[in-house]
């Protein structure tokens, strides 16, 4: 590789949390990064997103974990509840015990706090440039750098490029050719209130999940308490593309109908929903060709079962800066390096969300049998999650992420 190839920035595509934190952690290897953005701001939807353990370990790689701390709440547990009998299945403590087991916490965040954290860290840094209005329509990789168009005439030239442009990936679409996402025939309506206008009882600091047939619903503190999300899934075969779409309460409400009394007193609490259809793709072993490659969502989409696909494309950032760093900016090398250190990973977590998926939507025995086997978890006090929020080899090991105060609500 050239000396003036190897210094000229690295393309991202994309400005979302895989993009964002990609090029800071880029840059914290001294690595100039260019991001191109195709929407007129860096933004990302009212709602929230949770973050296991794991990803607090990237927080601290990047420096991020006191202005993390600052935005999170952390819930004391987690309830799972029978949406049709309003029985409580298990109710599971995180407290410190489950911090000494995986050596960081359990936090949940509002998504624009999230971005914004990592925004501003990415516009501190002298080597980042950050492009918005810039939807990146072409790619080309000559051997010795990548040339991108965007939609506007504009031309980008870079040492390498890394899509991290979401589901709906040009990138993918370049590197894979693999046609559109599958459509999981669920959807989600996803909904933020200001405390004071949720239900006194339900101002609880914990995570509950209300497991029904065919759907669910959960529901936890926002912003240090300040704020409650809720989220409703539901079966249906609709397909709509993008982030951006309202749904329609009455059809949420048709959906739960035969679900318990406070189900459905919640649900009416919110009359602007924002509505999703999940999808998915299956894993693949292959999302890098020369110097190209993807991180997030447009390497690995993964249903939100597992409230993963944010935390999956953190990991990716770190992993990815390493190998680079590794390699001595031998970008088709690294590339090849962290695909090989991520693909088995990033893909159990894809099967294992549409494993939850079946699991919280159960009907029949199998709804039974799932309660069943979440009370047994009261005596075990949850199962072993270690193959998710453990150390992982291809990670660097980070032991001493603080064990934060629990958020309180002023019922
Ligand atoms: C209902 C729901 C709940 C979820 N809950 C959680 C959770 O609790 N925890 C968790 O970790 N994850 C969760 N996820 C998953 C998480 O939202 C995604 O995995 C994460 O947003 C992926 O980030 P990304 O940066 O890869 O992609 P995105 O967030 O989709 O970002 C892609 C970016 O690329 C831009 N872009 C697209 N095409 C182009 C182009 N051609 N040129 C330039 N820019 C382009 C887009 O505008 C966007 O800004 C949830 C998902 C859903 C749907």
């Amino acid at each position: 590789m050239s000396a003036s190839a190897n210094n000229a920035p690295v393309l991202v595509v994309g400005g979302g949390i895989g993009g964002l934190a990609t090029a800071l952690a880029l840059s914290r290897k001294g690595i100039p990064v260019q991001v191109l953005e195709q929407a007129p701001e860096f933004k990302e939807i009212g709602a929230g997103i949770q973050l296991g353990p794991n990803v607090f370990r990237m927080f601290e790689v990047l420096g991020l974990t006191e202005q993390m701390f600052h935005w999170c709440a952390f819930p004391t547990g987690l309830e799972f509840r029978d949406s049709i009998t309003a029985e409580t299945i298990v109710d599971l403590q995180i407290d410190k015990r489950f911090h000494d087991r995986y050596h960081a916490p359990y936090g949940v965040i509002h998504r624009a706090d999230m971005l914004n954290v990592i925004l501003d860290a990415c516009k501190n840094s002298n080597l980042i440039k950050l492009a918005i209005s810039q939807k990146v329509v072409s790619i080309d990789d000559d051997g010795s750098g990548v040339t991108v168009k965007t939609e506007t005439g504009e031309t980008y030239k870079g040492a390498a490029l890394i899509g991290a442009d979401g589901l709906w990936s040009t990138v993918r679409e370049h590197v894979v050719g693999d046609g559109k996402p599958v459509v999981s025939g669920h959807i989600a309506y996803r909904a933020v209130l200001p405390t004071s206008e949720w239900p006194k009882e339900y101002r609880l600091p914990k995570m509950i999940v209300w497991c029904g047939e065919k759907t669910h619903l959960v529901h936890y503190p926002l912003r240090r308490g300040e704020l409650f999300n809720l989220v409703a899934v539901f079966h249906s075969d609709r397909y709509e593309e993008g982030w951006d779409t309202f749904g329609d309460p009455q059809e949420l409400q048709a959906r739960f109908a035969e679900k318990c009394e406070p189900v459905r007193m919640l649900l009416g609490k919110v009359n602007a929903w924002k509505m999703w259809v999940l999808c998915d793709r299956p894993a693949i072993k292959d999302w890098t060709v020369g110097r190209i490659t993807m991180v997030g969502d447009a390497a690995h989409p993964m249903l939100q079962y597992l409230a993963q696909g944010g935390n999956m494309a953190m990991e990716d950032a770190v992993c990815l800066a390493n190998a680079i760093e590794a390699s001595g900016r031998d970008y088709e090398k690294a590339f090849r390096t962290y695909q090989q250190q991520r693909y088995l990973r990033t893909a159990r977590v894809q099967l294992m969300a549409r494993v939850f998926g079946e699991i919280y939507h159960a009907s029949g025995v199998n709804r039974e049998l799932r309660n069943k086997v979440l009370r047994e978890w009261s005596e075990t006090g949850g199962i072993d999650m270690s193959w998710l929020y453990g150390h992982q080899p291809e990670l660097p090991r980070v032991d001493n992420v603080p064990l934060p105060p629990p958020t309180r609500l002023d019922a």
